[in-house]
């Protein structure tokens, strides 16, 4: 089966409500859908959503990236041949991770489908379920407190609050939503690099202090201090996670040798997609340290990639898949099945994906 064409669209679904961190603020998902075909005119998905605040890629760089650079490198292999596309998928263009990410899931899709098996069965096949936590955006503590007691009725177990840009406000959302969600639910901070290395330790270390039991906080300096992210490790019991520090496997194996942190936080863009992000669950696992797979404001095409991959791997033991809980509309067909806060992952070959409604022409 060889990579005949590579066709670029775009998909376009609000939000059910504006998704807010310390770095952005996203109304509507406006992303880049990669649709390839093979010879034998088997279709592969992938999708990259413009995340500049975080990746650097546009919507302009992505689709300049894929047509000029990735497409040209990889149209014609054989996609039996995969580590070969892979390497050429990669070295095609330096960064652009994003839209890397998009074909190298193309390219996944096709060769599970070409196979005939579920990609998580051809990468590991550890489980089929997972269960996602709910991100509740950055908002004065009381709204914040009514999104976490509302995520908890719709049978969520863990939530994501997103804090950082004002350290004593950011007590002040914690403590009320702790104080409204009891001791069982499981609260994840992320950051986004909002604090500075010290303000993190006094804030994290107030978080301990009172009591407010929070299982890891995401992030909590600058996405290139690593000098900084080890200072809020070695200075705090709250375990610390990496997420814009680490893209690469590169980032993994500094942060991980350096131990700046007790978890990385995996999210396909970051890496270029399944074949780095397998690199860095390895990685991971030699040091000792869990994965958690996280993602950007997508759609169930890379959400359900980024499901298989956390199924197919033992060490990816958390996952943040709730893009597709935060859209109000859902225009994939096939793909994950969801029963809040549950994902599974179906044994239809590939991705499982079979249409997706609404696509745009670029
Ligand atoms: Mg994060």
């Amino acid at each position: 089966m060889k990579i005949e064409s590579v066709e670029l669209k775009r998909v376009s679904i609000p939000l059910k409500k504006p998704f807010k961190t310390a770095l952005r603020r996203v109304d509507t998902a406006e992303n880049i859908i990669v649709v390839m075909t093979a010879d034998d005119g088997t279709r592969g998905y992938g999708e990259a959503p413009p995340t500049a605040a975080i990746t650097g890629d546009t919507d302009k760089t992505i689709i300049s990236a894929i047509k000029n650079s990735i497409a040209p490198a990889i149209i014609g292999l054989d996609i039996e041949d995969l580590d070969d596309v892979m390497y050429r998928l990669q070295h095609s263009v330096e960064g652009n991770t994003s839209p890397k990410a998009a074909c190298d899931m193309a390219v996944y899709d096709l060769w599970s489908r070409h196979y005939g098996q579920p990609l998580y069965k051809l990468l590991g096949g550890y489980q089929k379920d997972l269960e996602t936590d709910l991100t509740i955006s950055i908002n004065e503590p009381a709204e914040m407190r009514e999104d976490a007691l509302a995520a908890i009725g719709q049978g969520f177990h863990a939530l994501k609050l997103k804090v950082g840009i004002d350290a004593d406000l950011d007590i002040k959302r914690v403590k009320a939503i702790r104080e409204a969600v009891g001791p069982d639910i499981r609260l994840r901070l992320d950051a986004n690099q909002g604090w500075t290395a010290d303000e993190a330790v006094r804030t994290i270390r107030r978080f301990e202090d009172m009591g407010l039991d929070i299982e890891f906080v995401e992030q909590p300096v600058k996405a290139r201090d690593f000098a900084g992210m080890k200072r809020v490790h070695d200075n705090v019991h709250t375990k610390i996670m990496a997420d814009e520090s680490m893209f690469s496997p590169k980032d993994a194996i500094e942060l991980l040798h350096m131990e700046a942190v007790d978890l990385v936080n995996i999210k396909l863009m970051k890496c270029g997609g399944i074949h780095n992000a397998l690199k860095i669950a390895g990685i991971a696992e030699t040091y000792g340290v869990e994965c958690m797979l996280g993602c950007m404001i997508e759609s169930k095409v890379s959400l359900t990639a980024a499901a298989h991959l956390a199924a197919a791997k033992r060490n990816i033991t958390r996952v943040d898949l709730d893009a597709a809980i935060l859209l109000a509309e859902d225009p994939v067909q096939g793909g994950f099945e969801k029963d809040i806060p549950h994902f599974s992952v179906t044994d239809a070959p590939g991705l499982g994906i079979t249409g997706i409604e609404g696509l745009m022409e670029l």
